[in-house]
């Protein structure tokens, strides 16, 4: 009789310890969640999570040292068919062009490297987070699909290219690699730290 109740005890805590661990894998995955959702988006419901979205992706930089912002984002202008998708860095054909955080190249090439012939040539850097940066009009590119760089390594020349009306940069923060998904650029390097 003792035994049985024994028995049943330490199974009863096997089920609890079981349940127990269920629960922190559950309570990981939300907060995982959360922290991407914030990184993409820019909205921090929690200020605990933004804290922890911002360190992991410290460190962004300007993707040209001497600039002026021209056209800004969402900026109506017939240039565009819809409103202007990211921020304007006035600069001189041959300025460097530089990775504005470390990533992975996504795309590099003519065409907009497949974003369409608007952008000239342009590059996609994928970055932690759901986070993309994008550069176009470019007049030369200086790294290939699948490189990775180091938060300010140089990897284009700006210029003139596709669809500009003199020669610029043309930046985009996204949060896929596809043109459609571009968040305010100089609102998330300022969220980063970086002076624009
Ligand atoms: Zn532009």
């Amino acid at each position: 009789m003792s035994k049985r109740v024994t028995s049943r005890h330490s199974r009863m805590s096997l089920l609890r310890s079981r349940a127990a661990v269920l629960a922190v894998g559950v309570g990981a995955t939300a907060v995982l969640g959360a922290g991407v959702a914030a990184a993409a988006t820019e909205a921090a419901p929690q200020a605990a999570v933004k804290t922890a979205a911002t360190k992991a992706t410290a460190s962004w930089v300007d993707p040209v040292k001497r600039y002026t912002l021209s056209a800004g984002f969402n900026q109506a202008g017939n240039l565009w068919q819809h409103n202007h998708s990211g921020q304007d860095f006035a600069v001189p054909t041959g300025t460097e062009v530089v990775a504005a955080h470390g990533g992975t190249v996504v795309k590099a090439g003519g065409n907009g490297a497949g974003d369409g012939p608007a952008y000239g040539n342009a590059v996609v850097i994928k970055h932690g987070n759901g986070t993309y940066s994008q550069y176009a009009h470019l007049s030369r590119i200086d790294v290939r699909i699948g490189q990775v760089v180091a938060t300010g390594q140089h990897i284009a020349l700006s210029g003139s290219t596709g669809n500009s009306t003199g020669p610029h940069l043309h930046f985009e923060i996204r949060t896929t690699p596809n043109y459609g998904s571009a968040v305010n650029p100089v609102a998330f390097l300022r969220g980063q730290g970086v002076t624009v």
